[in-house]
């Protein structure tokens, strides 16, 4: 193995694996960029190999990996002409992580090392600016004690207020940092290295201990509480490991000339096609990212009114324009919106860092049609590209824009910049693990922080949405929040945030408003509003070319979409979103609305069919106008309805006037009832007397469904619209007790159809939801017309894991243990469940060929699953509306993996 590779000739030896699994993002990027000719200060990058060595061995490197480093340090010194430790030309370099996917923020990074006592006058000496070399080491001590020896940062912080206080300025205004002295900054120095002796070693002097210290914290964060909370959270696997990346460095600092800046090739928040970002003069790149100063914008067109001027378009024309051309070069040569890190030293432009630029669904959606449209990709790339689960972001709450709430008098309390698109209400939390905790017992809650970290993760992932009081469109909350899809407010200059007394106020020209914990606010990430209160909101306008890729996604994949509807209403919404039938319409609600549940409890009680029959007549009305107004909705596509799936148990009444009023209607005494009742108590309802096993030992019921359901097919039918009923029955478990109850079934629904004189085609067939369907599969098929896959029982059954119980055990078993990759019911267990599955459709096709084959489960909305159903020939999916779009994208996926 090489482990180590030069920018410059780090295609050649990556032995058959992708450059990004050896060298990390960051480091194929800087290897690609150097290969395409693109400015990046030289460097090298020690391989994730080195990384797994590394962990596996206690800290120990592979054999020859020092000699390694010194040769390719050697060429980074020779191709900058400046050498490691010299005093005359010192060489800085910085040290970074860089993993095979990105984890911003969440590993160490080390800048300016290579400084000492001696190069730092060299370093001045050589620049002319003793301020900047002194600044640059005090930086370099203050990181180095922090992440590589472990100083607490508060200490640095200290010490950088007290010397701070010891200048003021003539307005008695505090100094900015930058505003500090190179003698202050020269006993700043002399304090940083006293803090870090007083707490163990000293500083080293001697620069390659540096240099090793710094990689062995680059690879040691790997393993540190945020990185494995993000991975976790991110599904990347430890085994991946991180490369590190040594690399010449600029400086952002040395005056007005220079600076540091983040550019997204497109607007990662609309997705419009301009340059997008943010630029610090006289600044080093992770002051951008930190949030710490708010930045000003690249571009003029991006800059608030009045501040034109300001923009590096403006300043710097020229170093505008090329990194403008840099960018346009990596967009087009990776395919993709890029998000680019670049610094000016002195005028000149130096490209950083390229990779995949994280969006908001929003651009992702525009992003993908918008370069199919410029011809810069295909359609098929363009459908790979977005995320099929980010689509429920588009379909998200939104508020009406500032003016109309104005009007209504509705004044937002604070503004900020819209870093996160959408709406979101909650109470107030000052804290990532309170938000955590909150949101676990239920609560909405909003995130109000000064700025983010990359420790407040979880937080903000518990969270509806997040707001800060400092830090612009590309700080950590707003980079962060955009990745995981949250409404996000950054930078509201009026906000002031008090950790200790856990108290937001809200300052205006007029008044002063307080905000404690649990108060509710309302956040509009899309115009940068926070207002007071929960706010009505409204469904969010799809984005234009949203229809567009949905129409592409429609063209391609194989399997249709049926969405789980039960109601007309339901219907109607799910054909807007794209629905291809009702895959599932549980009739539970029929019998279960309030005035509906008397005769049903009734029925549920009595001693004989006839009674029940009486009762049944009751509510058979009420359900055929359920079943028109559904056949209505669903005109021209088909209805599966599933027969009353419920354990008579929860029929059964809890209150006392409850049982009295049943014990009159039925008149028989109360205690006769209440003995029926308790004789009727089931000790594992969903193991018990339910669905298919009620519907053969109390017929009635399903007979008066499925009459109601034939009358209102033909009713229907009779008004011209298409009506194509499939009846569905639950929980099968043999194929004799499919055999009777279909025999029920047919001989009800042909007598309805002779009664009223109609003739109309129905299906009549089975969900599979007990591991015995599926063995017996082949036997089923012969009655059944259709299978739908009941993956939420089939996997309760097959796992013998309580579908509402699991949550005491199974996120300790996902999370803690590892025992599972995903909870299996809501990401379909392939190797139990899924061979399950398989099983009985080959045996149902086997007995019954091109017998009509879905799922209906869960996991009809859950991409991974939808691609096991495409590679086990499923005729189609079906889920909640909502989710339809995602279905619609995730099975043109499939089909495009599977043709791959
Ligand atoms: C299932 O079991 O997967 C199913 C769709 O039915 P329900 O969720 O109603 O039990
Ligand atoms: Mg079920």
């Amino acid at each position: 193995m090489k482990y180590v590779h030069s920018f410059e000739d780090a295609d050649s030896e990556l032995g058959g694996r992708p450059a990004k699994e050896v060298l990390g993002g960051k480091g194929a990027g800087l290897a690609e960029m150097t290969r395409l000719g693109i400015p990046v200060p030289p460097g090298f990058t020690l391989t994730t190999d080195v990384c797994l060595h590394f962990r596996e061995h206690g800290g120990a490197y592979p054999e020859g990996l020092e000699e390694r480093v010194r040769a390719a340090l050697a060429k980074t010194e020779a191709a900058v002409g400046r050498r490691l430790g010299d005093p005359d030309a010192p060489l800085l370099v910085s040290v970074r992580s860089g993993a095979r996917a990105s984890m911003p923020g969440m590993m160490d990074t080390i800048l300016n090392l290579g400084l000492n006592d001696s190069t730092v006058e060299g370093l001045a000496q050589e620049s002319g600016d003793r301020r900047f070399a002194f600044d640059a080491y005090r930086r370099l001590l203050a990181m180095y004690g922090d992440v590589v020896l472990g100083v607490e940062h508060h200490e640095f912080e200290t010490a950088l207020a007290a010397t701070k206080n010891e200048e003021t300025k003539a307005d008695g205004t505090e100094l900015l940092d930058s505003e500090l002295s190179a003698e202050a900054l020269e006993r700043l120095v002399e304090r940083y290295k006293a803090i870090i002796a007083a707490a163990g070693e000293p500083f080293p002097q001697d620069v390659h201990a540096q240099l090793w210290g710094a990689i062995g914290a680059v690879f040691r964060s790997w393993d540190n509480t945020r990185a494995v909370r993000y991975r976790k959270m991110q599904s990347i696997p430890a085994a991946w490991g991180t490369a590190c990346n040594v690399q010449a460095m600029v400086f952002g600092n040395m005056g007005e000339t220079s600076g540091s800046g983040v550019a997204f090739t497109r607007n990662p928040s609309t997705g419009e096609k301009v340059l997008y970002g943010e630029y610090l003069p006289n600044a080093q790149g992770e002051d951008v990212v930190a949030g710490i100063r708010t930045p000003l914008a690249l571009t003029a067109q991006a800059a608030p009114p009045g501040r034109e001027a300001d923009t590096l378009e403006r300043k710097q024309p020229d170093v505008f324009e090329t990194i403008a051309a840099h960018c346009a070069r990596l967009e087009s040569h990776f395919g993709d919106m890029q998000d680019v890190e670049f610094t000016v030293e002195k005028g000149r432009a130096y490209i950083l860092q390229t990779r995949t630029g994280k969006r908001t669904a929003h651009a992702a959606v525009r992003i993908a049609v918008e370069m199919v449209r410029e011809g810069a990709i295909d359609r098929e790339t363009a459908l790979m590209k977005v995320d099929p689960t980010s689509l429920e972001q588009l379909l998200h709450a939104r508020l009406p824009v500032p003016a109309d709430l104005e009007k209504r008098g509705i004044r937002p309390v604070a503004s900020g910049l819209p870093a996160s698109p959408g709406a979101a209400t909650g109470q107030i939390v000052f804290d990532a693990d309170d938000a955590e905790r909150w949101a676990s017992e239920g609560k909405e809650v909003i995130l109000v922080r000064r700025e983010t970290s990359p420790e407040d993760i979880h937080g903000m992932k518990a969270a509806q949405g997040i707001v800060t009081a400092t830090g612009g469109m590309t700080s950590h909350a707003a980079v962060v929040a955009r990745g995981l899809g949250k409404c996000c407010v950054a930078g509201c200059a009026t906000l002031q945030v008090d950790y200790a007394k856990k108290l937001l106020v809200a300052r205006s020209a007029t008044d002063t408003q307080s905000f404690s914990e649990g108060d509710v606010i309302t956040l509009d990430g899309s115009h940068g509003k926070v207002y007071a209160g929960a706010l009505d909101v409204e469904a969010a306008a799809k984005v234009p070319e949203f229809e567009e890729l949905m129409e592409w996604a429609d063209a391609t994949r194989r399997m249709k979409v049926r969405a789980n509807a039960d109601t007309p209403r339901q219907a109607r919404v799910a054909r807007t979103y794209g629905a291809q039938g009702i895959g599932l319409c549980r009739t539970e609600h029929m019998f279960f609305a309030d005035e509906r549940l008397h005769a049903v409890r009734c029925l549920v009680l009595a001693n004989d069919d006839a009674a029940r029959t009486r009762w049944l007549e009751t509510i058979a009305p009420m359900q055929q106008k359920d079943f028109e107004g559904l056949f209505r909705a669903m005109d021209g596509l088909p209805v599966t309805v599933r027969l009353l799936d419920w354990p008579l148990h929860e029929f059964i009444p809890k209150e006392e006037r409850d049982f009295a009023s049943v014990a009159e209607a039925l008149g028989e005494s109360a205690e006769a009832i209440r003995a029926r009742a308790e004789n009727m108590h089931e000790v594992n309802p969903m193991l018990g007397h339910r669905a298919v096993r009620v519907g053969l030992t109390m017929p009635a019921i399903y007979r008066t469904q499925v009459a109601a359901l034939m009358r209102a097919a033909a009713k229907v039918a009779g008004d011209g619209v298409t009506v194509i009923p499939e009846i569905m029955i639950p929980v099968v478990g043999m194929a004799t007790e499919l055999r009777a109850m279909v025999a029920i079934v047919r001989d009800e629904a042909d007598r309805v159809l002779a009664e009223v004189g109609a003739t109309l085609a129905y299906q009549v067939g089975t969900m599979i939801e007990l591991p015995r369907a599926c063995l017996v599969a082949g036997e089923l098929a012969a009655t059944a017309e259709f299978f739908s896959f009941g993956t939420n029982d089939l996997t309760q059954t097959t796992f013998g894991i309580s579908r509402d119980d699991a949550g005491r055990f199974l996120p300790t078993y996902i999370d803690e243990l590892g025992l599972l990759p995903a909870d299996p019911f809501a990401r379909l267990d392939e190797a139990g469940v899924g061979r399950l599955v398989q099983m009985a459709c080959e045996d149902g096709r086997g007995a019954r060929p091109g017998i009509k084959l879905g799922v209906c489960g869960e996991h009809g909305g859950d991409p991974a699953s939808i691609d096991f159903c495409e590679r086990t020939g499923l005729d189609y999916v079906s889920c909640s509306p909502p989710r339809l779009p995602i279905a619609r994208l995730a099975a043109a996926q499939a089909t495009l993996r599977a043709r791959r």
